[in-house]
Protein backbone atom coordinates (compact mmCIF):
# COMPACT_ATOMS: atom_id res chain seq x y z
CA UNK A 1 0.00 0.00 0.00
CA UNK A 2 1.61 3.45 -1.16
CA UNK A 3 2.35 5.90 2.10
CA UNK A 4 3.33 8.70 0.31
CA UNK A 5 2.49 12.19 1.65
CA UNK A 6 0.90 11.51 4.47
CA UNK A 7 1.92 13.00 7.82
CA UNK A 8 3.21 11.43 10.74
CA UNK A 9 0.40 11.52 12.22
CA UNK A 10 -1.43 10.65 9.40
CA UNK A 11 0.98 6.85 9.80
CA UNK A 12 0.40 6.42 13.51
CA UNK A 13 -3.43 6.70 12.46
CA UNK A 14 -3.04 4.16 10.12
CA UNK A 15 -1.24 1.67 12.33
CA UNK A 16 -4.24 1.93 14.77
CA UNK A 17 -6.75 1.59 12.57
CA UNK A 18 -5.49 -1.39 10.84
CA UNK A 19 -4.84 -3.05 14.14
CA UNK A 20 -8.22 -2.23 14.80
CA UNK A 21 -9.39 -3.79 11.83
CA UNK A 22 -7.56 -6.70 12.22
CA UNK A 23 -9.21 -7.11 15.56
CA UNK A 24 -12.64 -5.83 15.43
CA UNK A 25 -13.44 -5.85 11.75
CA UNK A 26 -11.57 -8.90 9.35
CA UNK A 27 -12.86 -11.85 11.94
CA UNK A 28 -16.22 -10.90 11.08
CA UNK A 29 -16.66 -10.53 7.23
CA UNK A 30 -17.46 -13.67 5.63
CA UNK A 31 -20.37 -13.75 8.35
CA UNK A 32 -21.60 -10.44 7.54
CA UNK A 33 -21.59 -11.82 3.62
CA UNK A 34 -23.58 -14.90 4.59
CA UNK A 35 -25.98 -12.71 6.79
CA UNK A 36 -26.30 -9.67 3.67
CA UNK A 37 -25.40 -7.18 6.73
CA UNK A 38 -22.47 -5.48 8.72
CA UNK A 39 -23.37 -6.23 12.49
CA UNK A 40 -23.75 -2.15 14.35
CA UNK A 41 -21.38 -3.34 16.76
CA UNK A 42 -19.10 -2.41 13.70
CA UNK A 43 -19.88 1.00 13.95
CA UNK A 44 -19.94 1.09 17.67
CA UNK A 45 -16.92 -0.23 18.26
CA UNK A 46 -14.95 1.90 15.04
CA UNK A 47 -17.04 5.12 17.01
CA UNK A 48 -15.61 3.66 20.39
CA UNK A 49 -11.89 4.19 19.07
CA UNK A 50 -12.40 7.09 17.10
CA UNK A 51 -12.02 6.19 13.46
CA UNK A 52 -15.75 6.91 12.72
CA UNK A 53 -16.57 10.20 11.39
CA UNK A 54 -13.64 11.57 12.73
CA UNK A 55 -13.83 15.52 11.39
CA UNK A 56 -16.71 17.14 13.13
CA UNK A 57 -15.79 20.04 15.53
CA UNK A 58 -14.47 18.33 19.39
CA UNK A 59 -17.52 20.39 20.59
CA UNK A 60 -19.46 16.91 18.46
CA UNK A 61 -17.13 14.65 19.52
CA UNK A 62 -14.68 14.53 16.28
CA UNK A 63 -11.59 14.97 15.93
CA UNK A 64 -11.94 18.68 14.03
CA UNK A 65 -9.56 17.59 11.38
CA UNK A 66 -11.11 17.65 7.56
CA UNK A 67 -7.80 16.74 5.99
CA UNK A 68 -9.59 14.13 3.30
CA UNK A 69 -6.23 11.51 4.00
CA UNK A 70 -7.48 10.36 7.23
CA UNK A 71 -10.49 8.97 4.83
CA UNK A 72 -8.14 7.47 2.48
CA UNK A 73 -6.25 5.67 4.99
CA UNK A 74 -9.57 4.01 6.38
CA UNK A 75 -10.60 3.43 2.56
CA UNK A 76 -7.08 1.98 1.77
CA UNK A 77 -6.94 -0.27 5.20
CA UNK A 78 -10.07 -1.43 5.10
CA UNK A 79 -9.62 -2.53 1.47
CA UNK A 80 -6.62 -4.46 2.55
CA UNK A 81 -9.12 -6.67 4.81
CA UNK A 82 -11.59 -7.29 2.26
CA UNK A 83 -14.17 -5.21 4.50
CA UNK A 84 -14.62 -2.59 1.37
CA UNK A 85 -18.23 -3.56 1.90
CA UNK A 86 -18.35 -2.35 5.38
CA UNK A 87 -19.56 1.48 4.78
CA UNK A 88 -17.82 3.31 7.50
CA UNK A 89 -17.16 5.70 4.84
CA UNK A 90 -20.77 6.10 3.51
CA UNK A 91 -21.85 6.90 6.52
CA UNK A 92 -18.89 9.34 7.55
CA UNK A 93 -17.85 11.01 4.76
CA UNK A 94 -21.03 10.74 1.98
CA UNK A 95 -23.96 11.14 4.11
CA UNK A 96 -22.68 12.90 7.43
CA UNK A 97 -21.04 16.15 6.09
CA UNK A 98 -24.87 16.98 4.56
CA UNK A 99 -25.56 17.18 8.86
CA UNK A 100 -22.59 19.74 9.02
CA UNK A 101 -22.84 21.62 5.36
CA UNK A 102 -27.07 22.27 5.86
CA UNK A 103 -27.94 21.05 9.17
CA UNK A 104 -28.95 24.09 11.62
CA UNK A 105 -26.97 24.11 14.95
CA UNK A 106 -29.70 22.72 16.69
CA UNK A 107 -29.87 19.73 14.28
CA UNK A 108 -25.72 19.13 14.41
CA UNK A 109 -26.02 19.38 18.66
CA UNK A 110 -28.97 16.79 18.09
CA UNK A 111 -27.22 14.21 15.68
CA UNK A 112 -23.92 14.56 14.88
CA UNK A 113 -22.62 13.45 18.45
CA UNK A 114 -24.62 10.27 18.29
CA UNK A 115 -22.98 9.73 14.72
CA UNK A 116 -19.38 10.15 15.78
CA UNK A 117 -19.55 7.26 18.27
CA UNK A 118 -21.90 5.14 16.01
CA UNK A 119 -25.29 5.04 17.79
CA UNK A 120 -26.88 6.63 14.89
CA UNK A 121 -25.88 5.31 11.56
CA UNK A 122 -26.91 7.27 8.83
CA UNK A 123 -28.14 6.41 4.82
CA UNK A 124 -28.82 8.65 2.13
CA UNK A 125 -32.14 7.76 0.31
CA UNK A 126 -32.49 9.17 -3.40
CA UNK A 127 -32.67 6.60 -5.47
CA UNK A 128 -35.98 4.86 -6.85
CA UNK A 129 -37.92 2.41 -8.84
CA UNK A 130 -38.08 4.60 -11.64
CA UNK A 131 -35.21 7.43 -10.63
CA UNK A 132 -31.44 6.48 -10.86
CA UNK A 133 -29.50 8.64 -12.90
CA UNK A 134 -31.95 10.88 -14.01
CA UNK A 135 -32.47 12.40 -10.66
CA UNK A 136 -35.07 14.56 -11.56
CA UNK A 137 -37.22 11.88 -12.30
CA UNK A 138 -38.01 11.01 -8.55
CA UNK A 139 -41.83 10.97 -7.56
CA UNK A 140 -41.47 10.76 -3.49
CA UNK A 141 -42.64 13.74 -2.34
CA UNK A 142 -42.96 15.90 0.18
CA UNK A 143 -46.04 18.44 1.04
CA UNK A 144 -46.62 21.61 3.65
CA UNK A 145 -48.91 20.79 6.41
CA UNK A 146 -48.32 23.59 8.04
CA UNK A 147 -46.63 22.02 11.34
CA UNK A 148 -44.91 19.09 9.70
CA UNK A 149 -44.21 17.66 6.21
CA UNK A 150 -46.22 15.03 4.77
CA UNK A 151 -43.91 12.37 3.16
CA UNK A 152 -44.63 9.87 0.74
CA UNK A 153 -42.91 7.81 -1.66
CA UNK A 154 -40.24 4.40 -2.57
CA UNK A 155 -36.79 4.55 -2.36
CA UNK A 156 -34.65 1.23 -3.57
CA UNK A 157 -30.95 0.42 -3.56
CA UNK A 158 -30.22 1.88 0.10
CA UNK A 159 -26.96 1.93 1.17
CA UNK A 160 -27.38 1.05 5.44
CA UNK A 161 -30.88 1.20 4.45
CA UNK A 162 -31.46 -1.69 7.54
CA UNK A 163 -29.17 -0.60 9.79
CA UNK A 164 -29.94 3.15 9.41
CA UNK A 165 -31.34 5.61 12.49
CA UNK A 166 -31.41 8.44 10.32
CA UNK A 167 -32.30 8.53 6.63
CA UNK A 168 -31.72 11.40 4.07
CA UNK A 169 -34.89 11.30 2.37
CA UNK A 170 -35.21 13.33 -0.72
CA UNK A 171 -38.26 14.31 -2.21
CA UNK A 172 -39.88 17.08 -4.22
CA UNK A 173 -41.29 19.81 -2.83
CA UNK A 174 -43.49 21.39 -5.01
CA UNK A 175 -44.21 19.09 -8.04
CA UNK A 176 -47.16 20.88 -9.53
CA UNK A 177 -45.44 24.46 -9.90
CA UNK A 178 -41.61 23.98 -9.41
CA UNK A 179 -40.50 20.51 -10.70
CA UNK A 180 -37.06 21.49 -9.76
CA UNK A 181 -37.82 21.59 -5.96
CA UNK A 182 -36.48 19.24 -3.81
CA UNK A 183 -36.06 19.04 -0.29
CA UNK A 184 -33.72 16.80 2.39
CA UNK A 185 -35.56 14.82 5.13
CA UNK A 186 -34.17 13.58 8.30
CA UNK A 187 -36.53 10.87 8.92
CA UNK A 188 -35.44 8.86 11.87
CA UNK A 189 -35.90 5.18 12.64
CA UNK A 190 -39.30 4.27 14.42
CA UNK A 191 -41.50 7.75 12.62
CA UNK A 192 -44.68 6.34 11.93
CA UNK A 193 -45.36 5.70 7.89
CA UNK A 194 -41.53 4.87 7.48
CA UNK A 195 -40.86 1.14 6.62
CA UNK A 196 -38.26 -0.94 5.06
CA UNK A 197 -38.49 -3.28 2.56
CA UNK A 198 -36.24 -6.13 1.30
CA UNK A 199 -32.31 -6.30 1.94
CA UNK A 200 -31.60 -6.57 -2.07
CA UNK A 201 -29.06 -9.67 -2.78
CA UNK A 202 -26.23 -8.42 -4.66
CA UNK A 203 -24.00 -9.77 -6.76
CA UNK A 204 -21.16 -8.03 -5.15
CA UNK A 205 -20.55 -6.14 -1.84
CA UNK A 206 -22.53 -8.28 0.49
CA UNK A 207 -22.08 -7.48 3.58
CA UNK A 208 -23.80 -3.90 2.82
CA UNK A 209 -27.26 -3.86 3.59
CA UNK A 210 -28.96 -2.45 0.29
CA UNK A 211 -32.74 -2.17 0.67
CA UNK A 212 -36.11 -0.83 -0.16
CA UNK A 213 -37.40 1.77 1.52
CA UNK A 214 -41.22 3.00 1.76
CA UNK A 215 -42.82 6.47 3.34
CA UNK A 216 -46.41 6.29 3.39
CA UNK A 217 -47.46 9.58 5.53
CA UNK A 218 -44.44 10.08 7.18
CA UNK A 219 -45.03 13.29 9.30
CA UNK A 220 -41.19 14.57 9.20
CA UNK A 221 -41.06 17.37 12.14
CA UNK A 222 -40.28 20.74 10.89
CA UNK A 223 -36.69 20.59 12.52
CA UNK A 224 -35.80 17.67 10.74
CA UNK A 225 -35.40 19.80 7.50
CA UNK A 226 -32.42 20.16 5.96
CA UNK A 227 -31.79 23.58 4.96
CA UNK A 228 -33.69 25.07 2.12
CA UNK A 229 -36.48 22.66 0.97
CA UNK A 230 -36.43 23.70 -2.76
CA UNK A 231 -32.42 23.36 -2.55
CA UNK A 232 -32.31 19.94 -1.96
CA UNK A 233 -30.76 18.64 -5.58
CA UNK A 234 -28.06 21.45 -5.44
CA UNK A 235 -27.45 19.87 -1.95
CA UNK A 236 -26.82 16.65 -3.32
CA UNK A 237 -25.17 17.60 -6.05
CA UNK A 238 -22.22 19.91 -3.85
CA UNK A 239 -21.63 16.29 -2.28
CA UNK A 240 -21.02 14.85 -5.38
CA UNK A 241 -16.92 15.59 -6.12
CA UNK A 242 -15.82 14.14 -3.17
CA UNK A 243 -17.95 11.00 -3.53
CA UNK A 244 -16.12 10.15 -6.73
CA UNK A 245 -12.71 10.95 -4.96
CA UNK A 246 -14.03 8.38 -2.01
CA UNK A 247 -14.95 5.85 -5.07
CA UNK A 248 -11.71 6.55 -6.66
CA UNK A 249 -9.71 5.99 -3.38
CA UNK A 250 -11.85 2.75 -2.93
CA UNK A 251 -11.55 1.54 -6.50
CA UNK A 252 -7.48 1.87 -6.32
CA UNK A 253 -7.55 0.23 -3.07
CA UNK A 254 -9.19 -2.81 -4.19
CA UNK A 255 -7.46 -3.64 -7.20
CA UNK A 256 -3.79 -2.73 -5.64
CA UNK A 257 -4.97 -5.83 -2.77
CA UNK A 258 -5.87 -8.05 -5.58
CA UNK A 259 -2.99 -7.50 -7.66
CA UNK A 260 -1.04 -8.26 -4.51
CA UNK A 261 -3.38 -11.42 -3.59
CA UNK A 262 -2.59 -12.41 -7.03
CA UNK A 263 1.31 -11.98 -7.19
CA UNK A 264 1.30 -13.94 -4.15
CA UNK A 265 -0.71 -16.49 -5.59
CA UNK A 266 1.13 -16.97 -8.60
CA UNK A 267 4.20 -16.98 -6.61
CA UNK A 268 3.37 -20.09 -4.15
CA UNK A 269 1.45 -21.90 -7.35
CA UNK A 270 3.29 -24.79 -8.92
CA UNK A 271 2.54 -26.10 -12.11
CA UNK A 272 5.28 -28.27 -14.21
CA UNK A 273 7.67 -28.49 -11.40
CA UNK A 274 7.83 -24.58 -11.23
CA UNK A 275 5.98 -21.34 -9.54
CA UNK A 276 3.27 -19.50 -12.22
CA UNK A 277 5.61 -16.78 -11.87
CA UNK A 278 8.18 -18.23 -13.89
CA UNK A 279 5.82 -18.48 -17.18
CA UNK A 280 6.72 -15.62 -19.33
CA UNK A 281 2.42 -14.95 -20.13
CA UNK A 282 2.07 -14.79 -16.60
CA UNK A 283 5.16 -12.05 -16.03
CA UNK A 284 3.56 -10.57 -19.09
CA UNK A 285 0.12 -10.52 -17.21
CA UNK A 286 1.26 -9.50 -13.90
CA UNK A 287 3.14 -6.66 -15.24
CA UNK A 288 0.52 -5.22 -17.60
CA UNK A 289 -2.17 -5.50 -14.42
CA UNK A 290 0.58 -3.39 -11.98
C1 LIG B 1 -24.50 -1.24 -4.16
C2 LIG B 1 -25.31 -0.03 -4.41
C3 LIG B 1 -25.53 0.89 -3.39
C4 LIG B 1 -26.31 2.02 -3.60
N1 LIG B 1 -26.52 2.89 -2.58
C5 LIG B 1 -27.35 3.94 -2.76
C6 LIG B 1 -27.68 4.81 -1.68
O1 LIG B 1 -27.18 4.63 -0.56
N2 LIG B 1 -28.54 5.82 -1.89
C7 LIG B 1 -29.10 6.05 -3.11
O2 LIG B 1 -29.88 6.98 -3.23
N3 LIG B 1 -28.82 5.26 -4.16
C8 LIG B 1 -27.96 4.20 -4.01
N4 LIG B 1 -27.65 3.39 -5.07
C9 LIG B 1 -28.28 3.64 -6.35
C10 LIG B 1 -27.36 4.29 -7.36
O3 LIG B 1 -27.18 5.63 -7.03
C11 LIG B 1 -28.04 4.08 -8.72
O4 LIG B 1 -27.87 2.72 -9.04
C12 LIG B 1 -27.47 4.96 -9.76
O5 LIG B 1 -27.88 6.29 -9.54
C13 LIG B 1 -27.91 4.53 -11.17
O6 LIG B 1 -29.29 4.43 -11.23
P1 LIG B 1 -30.00 3.12 -11.77
O7 LIG B 1 -29.42 1.92 -11.10
O8 LIG B 1 -31.48 3.32 -11.65
O9 LIG B 1 -29.58 3.01 -13.29
P2 LIG B 1 -30.25 3.81 -14.50
O10 LIG B 1 -30.29 5.26 -14.19
O11 LIG B 1 -31.53 3.15 -14.87
O12 LIG B 1 -29.17 3.53 -15.63
C14 LIG B 1 -29.11 2.28 -16.32
C15 LIG B 1 -28.02 2.36 -17.37
O13 LIG B 1 -28.30 3.43 -18.27
C16 LIG B 1 -27.19 4.28 -18.41
N5 LIG B 1 -27.63 5.68 -18.58
C17 LIG B 1 -28.33 6.42 -17.70
N6 LIG B 1 -28.55 7.65 -18.16
C18 LIG B 1 -27.96 7.70 -19.38
C19 LIG B 1 -27.81 8.73 -20.35
N7 LIG B 1 -28.31 9.95 -20.18
N8 LIG B 1 -27.13 8.42 -21.49
C20 LIG B 1 -26.61 7.19 -21.69
N9 LIG B 1 -26.71 6.19 -20.79
C21 LIG B 1 -27.37 6.44 -19.65
C22 LIG B 1 -26.43 4.12 -17.10
O14 LIG B 1 -25.05 4.44 -17.23
C23 LIG B 1 -26.63 2.65 -16.79
O15 LIG B 1 -25.70 1.85 -17.49
C24 LIG B 1 -26.86 2.27 -4.88
C25 LIG B 1 -26.64 1.35 -5.92
C26 LIG B 1 -25.88 0.23 -5.70
C27 LIG B 1 -25.67 -0.74 -6.83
Amino acid sequence: MLKRNFTEEQNMFRGAYRKFLEKEIAPHVERWREQGIVDREAFTKAGEQGFLMIWPEEQYGGMGDDDFRFEQIIIEETANVYAGDWTNTLHSRLVGPYLSRFGSDEQKARFLPKCVTGECILAVAMTEPDAGSDLAGMRATAKDMGDHWLLNGAKTYISNGINADLVVVAAKTDPDNNPHAMGLFLVERGMEGFERGRNLKKMGMKAQDTAELFFNDVKVPKENVLGDPTLGFVYLMQGLAEERLIGACGFIASAQKAFEVTREFVMERKVFGKPLSYMQNTQFKMAELR
